[in-house]
């Protein structure tokens, strides 16, 4: 008999993810973690086993669109695959939107929401997509505090029941701009007492969601951003047929290949304003916030499920007489990998908690500063972070890594969409900056990280805690000094200097917890490897150089 390989299998992925489950240790009062223990159980149960393979069999399903039927009537009908249809019909059923709105653990509702969301979104093929804009639709809406739609639609985006159950699509980016929205194109005209919309879309993922929010320009309204107006828009009319909504195509893409991400005609698409008839890119802020939320918490899980897959064939692919696991060299690899993946679940949630709080009512002005400051950072910096470590985790898989039907090259090619869609990482490192004169500087964040800081004695833990404000004074004395283009120039080195000095003062504060809660030194283990991965990225920066370095046109 030839070697056959056994293939990497996952157990329970909750009960086998100790990084969760201590960080819920901490973050959870004892009778909430009690009360959702069943519901992440379960969940991490579905995800390593029924879904996880239900994933692997529907790898070449993907979604179809059909235009035309038999007798020549536009429909544009897009079918999802088999995976999509059941996951929708989980995530309505477990309420990954619903939590966060019946908020039943108060403050700590978003935390119970987003440990599923993340145990669930990478079985999932990132069904996560479309649940991130139905919960940042939902929030949206009920900001703008218009009462029609609040009651029209937030009940549906917010249901348990598959067959009640909404999702709706974002669509901003457009031909002309994706970062640049304030060049939209499309615009809104008043036609028999209603609004219409005339334009084209360029990017609208979840196109088969029964509502959109959206932008467009009134018409007479000025150029740029503060000309768009926000609307909301229905894709069916009462009979089910496209609401003068033309699908042009599907994208053919690198990655994310469930999601149905199209380009869409808006001709003459009825539309409500949500608040006003301008303003929309401030309007639609509150949505672009949970989506960045929800980006973060799956950068997290997608590079969680790459680990546990390369850790579980590490114990069983044998080379050079022993299985991998035992090679110092390859052991090393991984460790590196569970480090940042824990500094970016630490950063992630407690963006999470801050949103938790904040939409509880239990936030205070600092709190929400920081959840201002805080959200763009953690959306750059782990989706930066996933793409590192998937790199990684198919390299450790050796030739198996690059093979389609052991499913791995899925990982590295959905992950490499964290970081474009929601905002790309140097879109948002420029918004960092923005944040940061909302907030009035770095104040609020320096104080934040002295709490987190304050009981660290752990030795290790004293040194990590004087690297970490280290980081923090140079990254602000460069940025006292920095102006102009040389400001530009370095803003997501310096954004994401701010990401990795709080994701190690997290991981410090986490792991003096641990030590005297749980006598636990994994934590303490991920702070100093993740210490010396290093955090201050603002030396040396030098903006003529990076001017020479980028070349122009002549210069291949
Ligand atoms: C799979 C997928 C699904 C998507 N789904 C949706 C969706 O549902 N709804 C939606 O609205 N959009 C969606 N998008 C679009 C996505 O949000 C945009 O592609 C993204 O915001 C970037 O816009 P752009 O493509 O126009 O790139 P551009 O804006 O042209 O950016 C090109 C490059 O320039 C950089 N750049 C731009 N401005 C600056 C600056 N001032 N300084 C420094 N660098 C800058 C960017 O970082 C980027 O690297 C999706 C994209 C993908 C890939």
């Amino acid at each position: 008999m030839p070697f056959v390989q056994s293939p990497p299998e996952l157990g329970n992925q909750y009960t086998s993810d100790r990084a969760l489950r201590s960080y819920l240790a901490r973050a959870l009062p004892a009778d909430v973690r009690a009360g959702i223990e069943p519901e992440l159980t379960a969940m991490g149960e579905l995800a390593g086993g029924e879904l996880y393979r239900f994933q692997l069999a529907d790898r070449r399903n993907e979604p179809v669109l059909t235009q035309w039927d038999a007798w020549g009537n536009r429909v544009d009908r897009i079918e999802v695959s088999p995976l999509w249809r059941e996951a929708e019909r989980i995530a309505a059923g477990q309420g990954l939107v619903a939590i966060a709105y019946e908020r039943r653990h108060g403050q700590y509702s978003r935390v119970h929401q987003f440990a599923l969301a993340y145990l669930f979104t990478p079985s999932s093929d990132l069904y996560s997509c479309p649940l991130a804009m139905t919960d940042g639709a939902a929030r949206a809406l009920i900001e703008a505090g218009n009462r029609a739609l609040i009651e029209r639609a937030v009940p549906r985006l917010t249901s348990r029941d598959p067959r009640e159950f909404w999702t709706s699509g974002q669509w901003m980016t457009e031909a002309s701009g994706g970062s640049d929205v304030g060049l939209t194109e499309t615009v809104a005209r008043r036609e028999n007492g209603g609004w219409r919309l005339y334009g084209r879309k360029w990017f609208t993922s979840a196109s088969t969601s029964q509502m959109a929010l959206t932008l467009a320009r009134p018409e007479g309204n000025p150029a740029g951003g503060k000309g768009l107006a926000l609307f909301y828009v229905e894709t069916r009319d009462a009979q089910g047929r496209p609401n003068r909504i033309l699908v042009n195509r599907l994208k053919d893409k690198l990655g994310t290949r469930k999601v149905p991400t199209a380009e869409l005609t808006l001709d003459g698409a009825p539309a409500e304003l949500v608040a006003g008839t301008a303003d929309g890119v401030k309007n639609i802020a509150p949505m672009l916030n949970v989506t960045r939320t929800w980006n973060a918490v799956a950068a997290c899980a997608l590079a969680r499920r790459g680990l546990a897959l390369a850790r579980d064939y590490a114990g069983k692919r044998v080379a050079f007489g022993a299985p991998l696991a035992e090679k110092p060299l390859h052991a090393d690899t991984l460790a590196g990998l569970e480090a940042e993946i824990q500094g970016a679940l630490h950063l992630a949630f407690f963006v999470v908690e801050l949103m938790g709080r904040e939409e509880a009512g239990r936030a205070g002005a600092e709190q929400k500063s920081l959840l201002r400051l805080l959200t763009p950072v953690a959306k750059l910096l782990t989706g930066r972070q996933v793409v590192h470590i998937l790199s990684e985790v198919i390299e450790s898989f050796g030739g198996a890594g690059y093979v389609e039907d052991t499913g791995l090259p899925l990982l590295l090619r959905d992950a490499q969409v964290l970081p474009i869609w929601e905002g790309t990482t140097n879109v948002l490192s420029l918004e960092t900056l923005r944040a940061l004169e909302a907030v009035g500087g770095l104040a609020v964040l320096k104080r934040e990280i002295g709490i987190l800081l304050r009981g660290v004695r752990e030795p290790d833990l004293v040194r990590i805690s004087a690297q970490v404000e280290r980081a923090v004074e140079q990254a602000e004395s460069w940025l006292s000094a920095a102006k102009g283009d040389a400001l530009e120039a370095g803003a997501r080195r310096f954004a994401m200097t701010l990401g990795r000095a709080v994701e190690l003062a997290l991981l410090a504060h986490h792991a003096q917890w641990s030590l005297e809660e749980e006598k636990e030194r994994h934590t303490l283990a991920a702070a100093r490897r993740f210490g010396a991965h290093g955090v201050n990225l603002t030396a040396d920066m030098n903006a003529d150089d990076s001017r020479r370095l980028a070349g122009d046109r002549s210069n291949g």
